[in-house]
């Protein structure tokens, strides 16, 4: 599909905080307890945006964070997208998320609800959730079912939990789950200060994507295994060759051109939607010239690199 064609994204990815009530090792946003970004949208300006995206036709918005049930508005954000037509994707961490948060998300168009679950045992779960709770996750997804509503898992690999990967397949799949999400841990946020504790070995690696392959086909028809691309150099690379009808908010209204790479291409505060599409469509051109091999080198400190 030529981008340029289009006159509105066909998805965007909104972070309504970057606060969380976990403080995840391995988070790509260094999210945290009481860390939101300085200058978050307050809900005047969240809710303009979001009648924003209504009136330029965007079809699909992903909302998370941080952990977006957090932002004091997220509910009329989802409530004004999803009453306007805007099909929804809700990304959580489960810790705050029961009956009575799904019930209220069950009148909208919600596509997905998405659960992490980075572990099948509380052990390998709290060792890169030393505050979460991996009862209340699965009381998330059940509850999310309970309500009707469609459930993803969510699975970070990380040295000490990708031995029970296939685990959690199992678990996300008795837990009604139509999608189990994974991919190669990413080298950015609070996973740069714990990389060397964290990072698989090529070995862990190996086994961890031929179990996935051979759980696609074994579980085709009843649960989606997602892994494709592997890694990040490859995302940037698919993304260089087929660039997405998509941008990416941040919880101060920025726009990021890709999730693994600092460029911001507008601001949102200032800027409609309409003219960050087409400053988006113009960035794409700066990253054509762009080299994963430079970001590959310099990954140790990826804000840094652009
Ligand atoms: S990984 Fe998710 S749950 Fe953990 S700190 Fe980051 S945003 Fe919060």
């Amino acid at each position: 599909m030529e981008l340029s064609k289009l006159k509105a994204p066909l998805f965007v990815s909104w972070q309504l905080t970057r606060d969380c009530d976990l403080s995840c090792l391995h988070c790509c946003t260094g999210s945290a307890p009481g860390r939101p970004s300085p200058n978050e949208l307050n809900r005047e300006e969240a809710l303009r945006l979001a009648d924003d995206l209504l009136s330029t036709g965007v079809p699909y918005v992903m909302l998370c964070g941080g952990e977006p049930a957090l932002s004091p508005h997220f509910f009329e954000v989802a409530e004004r997208l999803g009453r306007g037509g805007v099909q929804l994707k809700i990304e959580t961490n489960g810790q705050r998320f029961g009956a009575q948060e799904a019930r209220r998300l069950r009148e909208l168009p919600i596509r997905s609800v998405q659960v992490s679950l980075d572990g099948d045992t509380p052990e390998a779960y709290r060792s890169l959730r030393p505050n979460g709770s991996l009862e209340k996750a699965w009381l998330a997804c059940r509850a999310v079912r309970e309500a009707g509503l469609p459930l993803e898992a969510a699975f970070a690999p990380c040295r000490s939990n990708i031995r029970e990967a296939e685990a959690v397949i199992c678990r996300a799949l008795e837990l009604g789950a139509f999608r189990f999400n994974t991919g190669m841990l990413m080298r950015i946020g609070t996973a740069v200060k714990f990389w060397d504790r964290l990072a698989p070995t090529e070995e862990d690696y190996d086994r961890f994507f031929s179990m996935l392959e051979r759980k696609e086909v074994e579980l085709a028809g009843r649960i989606e295994v997602w892994f494709r691309p592997h890694s990040l150099d490859e995302a940037l690379e698919l993304q260089l060759r087929e660039p997405p009808a998509a941008l990416l908010v941040l919880p101060d209204g920025l726009v990021k051109v890709s999730a693994a790479l600092s460029f911001i291409c507008a601001d949102l505060r200032t800027q409609s939607v309409s003219q960050a599409w087409g400053r988006y469509l113009s960035a794409l051109g700066s990253l054509k010239v762009f080299d994963p091999a430079r970001f590959r080198l310099a990954g140790a400190n990826a804000e840094a690199v652009v």
